[in-house]
């Protein structure tokens, strides 16, 4: 059947490769986004399509439409640019969830919520499983996205019991790919630009701190399994690849798909820097039969070949 679908976000990293594949799938896409950390690079491609629109708006304004759907993935995911201006990222999560939770109850909407494994803080439980409460720093410089997207569950939580609004949330953990901002800060893009430019590769800490990281394609295969399960399945549910790695190991993977000349050098850790990070998909495989497939070198090859054609 097809769907009207509301993607926030939609010109970002994730939101870009979603708004593609549900129009792939035969759905009128509505895009909408501030461009904040997003570009109209991401998704000029989409807009010869008749069954896609691009909405510029700020999510911590009310916004009215009439879907079937909404995924709701506006927010900055990089540390960078989440700590750039720590009050509007709370402001996103919390006040874009209300007023997304807001439209899908007036609609009769289901509403999916992008959150993430960093509600798990530096975790105490390896690996993080959905029932683990996480080890957050609630006034740390993480604590603006961290306690921001915690509190937007509580209250995509609320409105459910309270209102019997239709949501899902998925705890996405480390995801990369094509169409990541070049220089967004995040460890995938910074080293792989780093290593096609011939650079140093700047390691944070001695590197031995871990994340298990995801493609792209096998995150917006989740995305859709989950806003597909049936109204009694809410999640939380974590979506990631189990397989983890050290930070200096993705860095010396780097160096060799790319070939490069790139010495490593290290750099302070940020406060707060989670020490390690694996997410327990035993519920995605229950729930959306679910698990990735694409791993590591794979993935990290297709997304090289994607920034040697889009950096300079
Ligand atoms: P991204 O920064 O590339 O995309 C976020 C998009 O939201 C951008 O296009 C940005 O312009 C837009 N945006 C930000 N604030 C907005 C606002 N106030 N109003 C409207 N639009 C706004 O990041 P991403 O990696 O694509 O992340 C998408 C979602 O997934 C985010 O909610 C993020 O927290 C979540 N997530 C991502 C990861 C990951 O590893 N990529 C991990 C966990 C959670
Ligand atoms: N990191 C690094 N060098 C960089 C960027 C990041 O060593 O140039 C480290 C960072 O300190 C963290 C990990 O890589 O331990 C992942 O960082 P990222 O910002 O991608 O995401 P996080 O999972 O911390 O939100």
């Amino acid at each position: 059947m097809k769907k009207r679908i509301l993607v926030t976000g939609g010109a970002g990293f994730i939101g870009s490769h979603l708004c593609e594949r549900l129009l792939n799938d035969g759905h009128e896409v509505i895009c909408l986004d501030n461009y904040f950390t997003g570009s109209k690079e991401n998704i000029i491609h989409l807009l010869e399509n008749p069954y896609f629109e691009l909405i510029r708006h700020d999510v911590t304004m009310p916004f009215f439409i009439e879907v079937d759907e909404i995924y709701n993935l506006a927010c900055p995911a990089s540390p960078i640019h989440y700590q750039y201006n720590p009050i509007k990222t709370i402001k996103t999560s919390v006040m874009g969830a209300i007023n997304m939770l807001g439209l899908a109850k007036r609609i009769n909407a289901k509403v999916l919520q992008a959150s993430t494994s960093e509600v798990y803080g530096d975790p105490f439980v390896h690996p993080q499983s959905e029932d683990y409460w996480g080890n957050c720093n609630p006034i740390g410089p993480r604590s603006c996205y961290d306690e921001g997207k915690r509190c937007a569950e509580s209250l995509f939580v609320n409105y459910k019991v309270q209102n019997n609004v239709r949501i899902k949330i998925q705890r996405i953990f480390n995801t990369y790919g094509p169409n990541m901002h070049p220089y967004d800060g995040r460890v995938v893009s910074n080293f792989i630009v780093q290593a096609l430019k011939n650079e140093d590769i700047t390691i944070y800490g001695d590197g031995s701190q871990t994340r298990s990281f995801c493609y792209v394609d096998d995150m917006v295969e989740a995305m859709i399994r989950l806003m597909d399960t049936q109204d009694d399945f809410t999640g939380p549910v974590n979506t990631g690849n189990p397989n983890e790695f050290t930070i200096k190991e993705l860095a010396e993977k780097v160096i060799k798909i790319t070939g490069a000349s790139s010495k490593i050098v290290y750099k302070s850790l940020p406060e707060d820097d989670p020490k390690q990070r694996q997410p327990n998909i035993d519920l995605a495989q229950k729930m959306l039969n679910w698990e990735p497939h694409i791993q590591l070198q794979e993935g990290l090859e297709k997304t090289v070949a994607y920034f040697k054609k889009n950096v300079s």
